[in-house]
């Protein structure tokens, strides 16, 4: 007898460990608080307290806990049982969920790096190789364990690398984190009590006749005090008095003057609260608005479907605006970093501080902060605008969750585990809450839109431009013809550049869409056709001018360009294909006195890189931005009236069944960048394939029959939404181990499930850093259960594990892979 605490440990082993606790601890504890424990031989874990029982586990003696580490608890019930749902549906551990959910800084272990929390300006180009590499993890990651770098570089190399970067200061390492994780203070100053009247000044000035300068720090002070009744901070008055620190602390030591510390926000955003302005909605916004309010009744799900530039954005805040009224909060998913920083100032200006950002480019610190203003439902918090990772928040009192762009497939969580689909977990999230959720697109996704059709969401549409905007002219250039009559520049058609000019000379600007960064993702060599190849994954390299390497985009492995053909020795090398590096450098040559801007991974690594490029495009400092997808989602500019796509056809060829519908999406999304005011925006498509019918359907706006010839498709092959379906990949090292386990695998389902198996099956890329791939693709009907066909898997995966020379193989699922 006694007390036991069951924990979740952050790390993916199924079940719960429990652990011995003092009948008082017991009293104490509470689920969802945070406690340290032992791990192993050596080891210590902050895990997640789950629940107390009174009788110890059989199997093993269960060991005491060092210490409980909050006094309130960290997480909610709420989050419990999402998480919960999140790891059964996605089919990973409580404790990978923890682990993603909770900022890092709540769950320190030994030897994590992390990004530095003070702002620091680093110069890529100072980086070397391996350096960049890791800089480049953290900046995806935001932490990283020093077993994991050994993935990425030599392991010899590992421990003087991490002394490297932590002398460089681009990572910090985990003991120095222990230090740094305390709330911000900043140092005030006032007059001692003793002097706080004028005629007590008149006094101590004059006791002070034989020391100037103290003499003047204290009249500063006072001046100070008369401008303001803010608390003045020990830097302002040495700024107003021109005085050194010590001045002010030999006056701080005589007690004339009293330091005092109070704790302030990271995370600061200037607002003025002042200019808070109201919204009329027009007609279209107006009716789209009831219709939704009207929806809730029946469902608590509906979807906005609205052109581009219809004004999605005021209908959202209209219901924002309701839901605060009812005292509860507010969360606004976005599929992309990029577009937190332009709808915080339109929210700003509506609800004035009560607006939040929660992303991973933050750093542990502020995350924490932004945790604990939900997790008390501070004042700062009742509206968080974030990415999808702020699903994971503790809010208490949700009322509204609005999922903008829903249609983006990077809500989907790709790797690590849970590779959730953000949309879908926030309707649950919506759900346990009795809250309401708005999924909004121009072009929803066919599942939303099925769910609609269906009933099982409300649904509300705009077809209208706001501000009797048209929508924009599209139009397609053949590329074939373009070549064939000698009428392209570089990657240009005559028609684009023409455009171009024409847009240039009205002071307008322009966007460019190219699928790739890079320079050029193939370098052939003409005599022997060797293409340079990743020696750890299936791809070729693209070639990078600005750092003058090729690099390989699936494990980061690069090198320097070379000058002949390391096959057959010859300097016939050819760059082969495109990526927005050289549309850049193109369009610069072409017209080379405008500034032209580049948008993707390569140039948006820091924190704070993505508002200045959006901030000088928005304040015409370039006059032309080039962007991977990037560029195509949810912004608002101005004056921006000729979007231009460098290459459609890349996209249409995608081997996926979502091909059509993503490139449908994604070309409308663009297209709708252009002409957001008075004037009509132009957009050019350049394809060798005029007449594919998705690009009929994007130039004629017909989102209709693209949903129906979808959908059709769908039915026929058998696809979501009429079918769900699982994708299982295992990995391995070893070719011929890897073909047969998934071989076994494959037949162990069909025995048990039927012929609803495909594969196994090589991906696109079948090697991604030395492994090799294989997928099988689980298609579960609808109506049949998911939850009974997700324990048979666990029961064959059972039998899997238990045959040894399997034992190397790893299984990855991916439920609603897309
Ligand atoms: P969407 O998200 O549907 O593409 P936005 O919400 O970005 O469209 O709206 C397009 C533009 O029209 C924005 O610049 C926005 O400020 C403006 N706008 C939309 N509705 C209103 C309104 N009711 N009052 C004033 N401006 C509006
Ligand atoms: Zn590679
Ligand atoms: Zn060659």
């Amino acid at each position: 007898m006694g007390f036991f605490l069951d924990v979740v440990l952050p790390i993916p082993l199924e079940r719960l460990f429990t652990y011995k606790v003092s009948e008082q601890e017991a009293y104490f504890l509470k689920a969802g608080m945070r406690v340290a424990v032992p791990f192993g031989k050596s080891k210590i874990y902050t895990a997640l307290a789950f629940n107390i029982h009174q009788s110890g586990p059989e199997a093993y003696e269960a060991k005491e806990i060092y210490q409980i580490l909050d006094e309130t608890p960290l997480v909610n019930e709420f989050q419990l049982k999402h998480w919960q749902w999140i790891a059964q549906y996605y089919m990973c551990t409580l404790g990978e969920v923890l682990r993603s959910a909770l900022p890092s800084a709540f769950l320190l272990e030994s030897e994590t790096l992390v990004l530095p929390n003070k702002e620091v300006e680093i110069d890529e180009m100072e980086l070397k190789d391996d350096e960049f590499l890791i800089f480049e993890a953290l900046q995806h990651q935001t932490s990283l364990k020093i077993g994991e770098i050994s993935g990425i570089v030599d392991k010899k190399n590992v421990l003087p690398l991490v002394n490297r970067l932590v002398q460089k200061g681009v990572v910090l390492q985990k003991e120095e984190l222990y230090e740094q994780y305390k709330p911000k203070l900043v140092r005030y100053v006032k007059l001692g009590k003793a002097h706080q009247s004028e005629e007590k000044l008149e006094e101590l000035l004059q006791s002070l006749t034989r020391a100037p300068k103290q003499s003047q720090v204290v009249l500063s002070l006072f001046q100070l005090q008369a401008k303001s009744k803010k608390p003045i901070p020990v830097t302002d008055l040495e700024k107003e008095s021109g005085s050194s620190r010590a001045v002010i602390k030999a006056l701080i030591d005589k007690s004339i003057l009293e330091e005092y510390h109070i704790q302030t926000d990271r995370v600061q955003y200037e607002v003025d609260v002042d200019k808070v302005v109201g919204i009329t909605l027009n007609s279209y916004q107006q009716e789209a608005f009831e219709s939704i309010k009207k929806s809730f009744e029946l469902n608590k799900t509906a979807l906005l479907h609205g052109v581009t530039s219809s004004g999605k954005t005021e209908v959202y805040i209209k219901l924002i605006e309701n839901c605060l009224a009812q005292r509860k909060q507010a969360l606004y998913l976005l599929p992309e970093i990029a577009l937190t920083s332009q709808l915080i100032n339109r929210l700003r200006q509506y609800f004035g501080n009560k607006v939040a950002i929660y992303h991973s480019k933050y750093s542990i610190h502020e995350r924490v902060e932004v945790w604990n203003n939900v997790l008390t439902n501070a004042d700062k918090a009742q509206i968080v605008i974030g990415a999808r990772s702020s699903l994971f928040l503790p809010f208490s009192n949700l009322g509204l969750v609005v999922v903008d762009e829903e249609h983006e497939s990077s809500f989907k969580q790709f790797d690590p585990a849970p590779r959730y689909h953000a949309r879908d977990a926030a309707v649950v999230l919506a759900a346990l809450h009795n809250a309401h959720c708005v999924l909004g697109s121009a072009t929803p996704s066919i599942e939303s839109m099925d769910n609609a059709k269906k009933g099982k969401y409300g649904y509300a549409s705009i077809k209208y431009r706001f501000g009797d905007v048209l929508m924009p002219d599209i139009s397609l250039v053949d590329i074939k013809e373009a070549t064939r009559k000698k009428r392209m520049k570089g990657h240009f058609s005559e028609t684009l550049f023409n455009a171009i000019a024409e847009t240039l000379e009205e002071g307008e600007q322009i966007i460019l869409f190219q699928n790739r960064r890079g320079f050029s993702p193939i370098i052939e060599c003409t005599t022997c056709g060797h293409v340079a190849q990743c020696p750890n994954c299936d791809v070729s390299l693209t070639y990078h001018q600005h750092r003058n390497q090729l690099r390989c985009h699936y494990c980061g492995h690069h090198m320097a360009l070379q000058l002949s053909c390391l096959a057959c020795g010859s300097h016939t090398l050819d760059k082969k294909g495109f990526g927005t590096e050289q549309i850049q450098q193109e369009l610069q040559q072409l017209f080379p006195d405008i500034n032209v801007g580049r948008m993707d991974l390569d140039t948006t690594r820091g924190k704070y890189a993505y508002e200045k490029i959006i901030t000088a495009f928005e304040q015409q400092e370039m006059d032309v931005l080039v962007g991977t997808q990037m560029v195509t989602k949810g912004l608002d500019f101005r004056n921006v009236s000729l979007v231009g796509i460098m290459n459609a056809d890349s996209l249409l060829n995608f081997p996926d069944y979502r091909a059509h519908e993503r490139s449908f999406q994604m070309l409308t999304q663009v297209a709708g960048r252009a002409g957001r005011t008075k004037k009509r925006g132009k957009v050019l498509i350049q394809t060798y394939n005029p007449y594919h019918q998705i690009l009929q359907q994007v130039t004629t706006n017909n989102y209709d029959k693209m949903f129906e010839e979808q959908y059709y498709e769908r039915e026929q092959f058998k696809y979501p939404p009429l079918v769900r379906i699982i994708k299982l990949t295992l990995k391995d090292r070893d070719y011929n181990k890897l073909n047969d386990a998934s071989q076994w695998f494959a037949s162990s389902l069909r025995n048990v499930l039927g012929q609803q198996i495909l594969g196994p099956e090589y991906p696109p890329v079948a090697r991604i850093r030395r492994e090799y791939l294989k997928n099988i693709l689980i298609k579960i009907p609808k109506g049949q259960s998911m939850a009974q066909t997700k324990n048979s898997i666990k029961r064959i995966e059972k039998s899997f594990n238990a045959i040894s020379k399997y034992k190397s193989i790893r299984l990855v699922y991916n439920v609603d892979h897309i």
